[in-house]
């Protein structure tokens, strides 16, 4: 018999639904493929050959745990300019991607009795990583017409003397929404008064658009940082899912605990995938700024055009590389749910999306435009015919 905790979460659903893009595709379907959550763009070429010299120099053991003192440098370099936070190197981890930093946190510090708020609609992994670890997920609503936004009368509403920690996420996967210096503000007083910790999911820092600008509640004073633990990666900046970095910044004790469970889990992140992130965090930056371009021009038409649709509307995101319209116009006949809608589009449209329900939220569903214009434009006509045979 399988242990407890296996039947607490299900596979991540964002996962599943590229997955079956992309079997279609191989099956020579014409797909376009919606459902993907990581950049279209191939890794940098200075990137990849740091890589290859790297392995030339065989560069091809065990590094320490927490990674090779030249990527924490470099991590602590990008804290201290992006940020204008300060850490010293027992506060920096890196990990097998963010995702991975993640659940190290969760490994760290959650446990049986304690309470952790998820704001939703949520990233998958968040709820998932918390029952993984027999503690359990608080959700607060946010709302379409606030921007998604969690305020800090709901976050209150939500505290209890279990609650252990807020996990946030700006800009968000799945809203493309960032928040504003003023709600982190007030969130962060909040849970200083409550004495939480937060996690700050920072991985789209980034990928800003329109005037947002990117606020790490860390940044926020002295005692905040102290319960803050920020998660950042390569993953979205750089184009570099499949090397699996990711890392942290927080509290020494934190950061310790989790080199701890790192040491008895996957050990060190890839030593050559580790001499790339150098080169990523410390070569030239131009790359991001043609990956921005690209997106901005795909995220305009895109959400111009869903918002031409009779029964869609969508809020403008100012970050990431998602749009979550608002689908609950076209439920009631033979679509009444967000994933019954996401398999319909497939099955009718040939388009992969992920349902809100996935996210927690069943009136919407995400699209991801990490995939080119000519593909969106394709697939927003195709969109548009199916919802009118339903409609
Ligand atoms: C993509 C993503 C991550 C994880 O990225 P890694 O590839 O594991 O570094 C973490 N949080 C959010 C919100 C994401 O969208």
């Amino acid at each position: 018999m399988l242990a407890d905790r296996v039947r607490r979460v299900k596979p991540s659903p964002t996962l599943a639904m590229d997955a079956k893009a992309k079997e279609m595709k191989a099956r020579g379907e014409d797909v376009v493929n919606f459902g993907v959550g990581e950049p279209d763009f191939d890794t940098p070429e200075n990137i990849k050959e740091a890589a290859v010299k790297a392995l030339r120099d065989g560069f091809t053991k065990y590094t320490p745990v927490g990674g090779i003192l030249p990527l924490k440098d470099a991590i602590i370099e990008k804290f201290r300019a992006d940020n204008g936070l300060e850490y010293s190197r027992e506060e920096i981890i890196v990990s097998c991607g963010a995702k991975h930093s993640l659940y190290n946190i969760a490994q760290a510090l959650f446990g049986p009795g304690d309470e952790v708020i998820i704001p939703s609609p949520y990233w998958v992994s968040y709820p998932a990583q918390v029952l993984l670890n027999d503690a359990t997920p608080v959700f607060v609503k946010t709302f379409e017409d606030d921007s998604f936004m969690l305020r800090p009368e709901a976050l209150e509403g939500a505290i209890t003397d279990k609650t252990k920690a807020l996990i946030l996420n700006s800009p968000s996967n799945p809203t493309g929404l960032t928040y504003e210096r003023k709600a982190i503000e007030a969130i962060a007083e909040v849970a200083l008064r409550h004495g939480i910790y937060v996690i700050s999911d920072e991985i789209y820092e980034k990928l800003l658009y329109d005037d947002a600008e990117h606020v790490s509640i860390a940044s926020l004073g002295k005692e905040m940082k102290d319960k803050t633990v920020v998660v950042n990666g390569l993953s979205k900046s750089h184009a570099m899912t499949g090397w699996r970095i990711g890392y942290v910044g927080g509290p020494a004790d934190v950061v310790k605990a989790m080199t701890k469970v790192q040491s008895q889990s996957t050990s060190n992140p890839t030593s050559i995938a580790q001499a790339a992130a150098v080169e990523a965090l410390t070569g030239p930056q131009d790359f991001l700024q043609t990956m921005l371009t690209e997106f901005d021009k795909r995220r305009k038409y895109l959400v111009g055009e869903l918002n031409s649709m009779p029964s869609l509307s969508c809020v403008m995101p100012n970050g990431a590389f998602y749009a979550f319209p608002n689908t609950s116009g076209v439920y009631g006949g033979k679509v009444r749910s967000s994933s019954e809608l996401a398999l319909y589009l497939l099955d009718e449209a040939k388009v992969a999306l992920v349902p809100g329900d996935a996210f927690g939220d069943d009136d919407f569903i995400r699209i991801s435009y990490a995939t080119s214009i000519e593909d969106i434009k394709k697939a927003v006509e195709r969109i548009n015919q199916a919802l009118g045979k339903i409609s």
